[in-house]
């Protein structure tokens, strides 16, 4: 089979989604699955959208349209704030998206009376984070602009942590992005459909407190598909942190020094980092670089460990074992690694259910 690949066992995402959707349920919190670490992957949409997750999450237009293209429409979310210069395929292919902008917002009114449709807008809220979102002050203001907007509907609001500054989603900021729905809606005299608490950082909280207050959604992405915690990168009780791997294949396995010899400068990618020591050792290296995948994100598998990459070459110790040539490992990701390889075109991505695993053992 073609390497370096990714490997996407939808059985075991469909494991994690169902999971997570049913546990936050129990929370009064239904889940949008975001797509955007998958290229608009249309067969892991489905999961998603068979798991129970009320909406579909994307950051780029794109993978909005290519998944359309390719399902059919279902309820999709631009999680980041439009372009003006792509609004109108915004309100063609979105039915909401995530907003900070006035200006945008217009444009998106505009874009949306001449395609005669609505479109559902979520205004976001800076809570400290500092990536997106109108200042608490500012958010009132921002309210009475959009509700005058002709083919705009306001849904509701949402904050969005742990992404820039690694800020803890904790029952302080939830509690104030609640407070702002309740003000929003005496003020206006209005409801909010939408209380979007904001990402995977947002389960500890989210299943760790006795009351979420109003907020009734979170977008979740990594949790489902590499099923760890974003904030310390735990293993999620309960999910498969398998579900996608990166599998790579051996070109070059030879007893070398763990030393370099010669006058040392800097290497393809700056200076390198100062080696210890170990001797001799068996050095196996893998067919995929910067190129294909984060090195640095990558889990190896038990014996072996990654020492550095270049563009194109994993250089890894495999412990005293010479690896044979054509011999494939495969290595678990973070979402660094992930998002690199899905938009990497050198990496095949294969989709695979219980059932073709079935069939691959039966017909051996
Ligand atoms: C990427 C993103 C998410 C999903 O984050 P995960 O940590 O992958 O769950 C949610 N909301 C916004 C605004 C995002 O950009």
């Amino acid at each position: 089979m073609t390497a370096p690949r990714l490997e996407i066992n939808l059985d075991k995402i469909r494991h994690n989604a169902t999971t997570l959707v049913e546990s936050l349920k129990l929370k009064g919190i239904s889940v949008t699955g975001v797509t955007k670490a998958t290229l608009g992957s249309f067969e892991i949409a489905d999961v998603f959208l068979e798991s129970g997750v009320h909406a579909l999450g994307d950051s780029r237009i794109e993978n909005i349209e290519s998944m359309y293209r390719a399902r059919g429409p279902a309820p999709m979310t631009l999680i980041r704030s439009p372009m003006l210069s792509q609004v109108q395929r915004v309100v063609k292919y979105a039915d909401m998206s995530f907003n900070t902008e006035l200006d945008v917002i217009r444009e998106l009114s505009s874009a949306a009376r001449k395609e005669n449709r609505g479109h559902g807008i979520v205004l976001m809220v800076e809570l400290g984070d500092l990536r997106e979102g109108v200042m608490p002050r500012d958010l009132g203001l921002i309210v009475r602009e959009t509700l005058r907007l002709p083919n705009i509907v306001l849904k509701g609001i949402g904050t969005n942590l742990a992404c820039r500054s690694g800020v803890i989603p904790d029952a302080r900021n939830m509690d104030e992005l609640s407070s702002l729905a309740d003000s929003i809606e005496s003020t206006f005299d209005r409801s909010l459909d939408i209380v979007s608490g904001g990402n995977s950082a947002n389960l500890q909280w989210a299943l760790g407190s006795s009351s979420v207050g109003r907020i009734n959604d979170v977008r979740l992405g990594e949790s489902i598909l590499l099923g760890r915690e974003p904030l310390h990168r735990q293993p999620i009780d309960g999910l498969f942190t398998d579900a996608i791997v990166l599998t790579a294949e051996v070109i070059e396995s030879k007893v070398k020094p763990s030393q370099p010899w010669g006058n040392i400068a800097q290497t393809a990618f700056g200076v390198a980092a100062p080696v210890t020591d170990r001797g001799r050792i068996a050095q196996t290296i893998m067919a995929i670089g910067q190129q294909d995948t984060d090195p640095s994100g990558l889990i190896p598998p038990n014996g072996i460990e990654i020492l550095s990459a270049s563009s194109d070459h994993l250089i890894t110790d495999s412990d005293g074992r010479l690896i044979p040539v054509g011999t494939e490992l495969a290595f678990q990701l973070n979402y660094s690694a992930l998002l690199r390889s899905m938009t990497s075109p050198f990496v095949a991505k294969v989709v695979k259910t219980e059932r073709d695993n079935l069939a691959a053992s039966c017909s051996q």
